[in-house]
């Protein structure tokens, strides 16, 4: 389970009850999950019936800039992934992702092409289907993934690690080195295996 699904199930429960109900949740295995944050980072996805964006050698991304801050700010087109597929990649973070997640995907969509037409102009084509991922309100996960405050040290993601009676924990979350990404996970997995096998 992610860290994400984790604070989000202490914090539905009570954390006090957690401890007293689960018998075995020791403080500073809650409290690890607690001070680790969850960022949420959310990729939005519009296709248009052609292209109206520069393409070529060094003209993958652009940036919108606006006074409310991440709002629509970094774009990249598909063209050199998806050659011919039309589409455009605008990533959110964090309260931008949530405050889109909690409006309808045709809200989103009014927003985004506000922002293209701002910088393109007003003769672009409407889009002709939008996908916005909901990292934040998807249950089993709660956010995209972890991020240790800068004061995190070893013993935080020690704790993080740390089984808990017959619980064991793994994923991004549990690796020092590389929390945050699919090998931190992948690796994470390897190792809690192995030790796995050896009880
Ligand atoms: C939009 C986005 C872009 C990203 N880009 C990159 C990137 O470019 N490079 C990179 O390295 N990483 C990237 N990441 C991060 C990467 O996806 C994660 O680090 C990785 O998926 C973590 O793997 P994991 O196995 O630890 O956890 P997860 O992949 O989150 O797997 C946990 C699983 O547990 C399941 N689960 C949750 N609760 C329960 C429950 N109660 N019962 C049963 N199952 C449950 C979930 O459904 C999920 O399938 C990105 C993440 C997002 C969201």
């Amino acid at each position: 389970m992610p860290s994400g699904g984790w604070r989000s199930g202490f914090r539905a429960s009570g954390r006090a009850k957690g401890l007293t109900c689960h018998g075995g949740w020791h403080r500073w295995k809650l409290e690890a999950i607690e001070k680790c944050d969850i960022m949420v980072y959310t990729k939005i996805f519009l296709k248009f019936p052609y292209k109206f964006w520069p393409c070529g050698p060094g003209k993958e991304f652009f940036i919108y800039a606006h006074e409310q801050r991440g709002y629509y700010t970094f774009w990249q087109h598909m063209e050199n992934a998806y050659p011919g597929s039309n589409m455009l990649v605008v990533t959110l973070t964090n309260e931008e992702s949530k405050r889109v997640e909690s409006q309808s995907d045709q809200e989103t969509m009014k927003e985004a092409m506000g922002v293209l037409r701002d910088i393109f102009g007003p003769d672009i084509p409407e889009a002709l289907d939008i996908l916005v991922p909901r990292w934040y309100n998807n249950p089993y996960q709660r956010g995209s993934y972890s991020n240790y405050p800068i004061y995190a040290d070893s013993q935080m993601v020690e704790n993080m690690k740390a089984p808990v009676g017959r619980i064991f924990f793994t994923g991004e979350h549990t690796s020092e080195k590389f929390n945050g990404y699919v090998h931190g996970g992948y690796l994470a997995g390897e190792l809690q295996t192995i030790f796995l096998k050896c009880l």
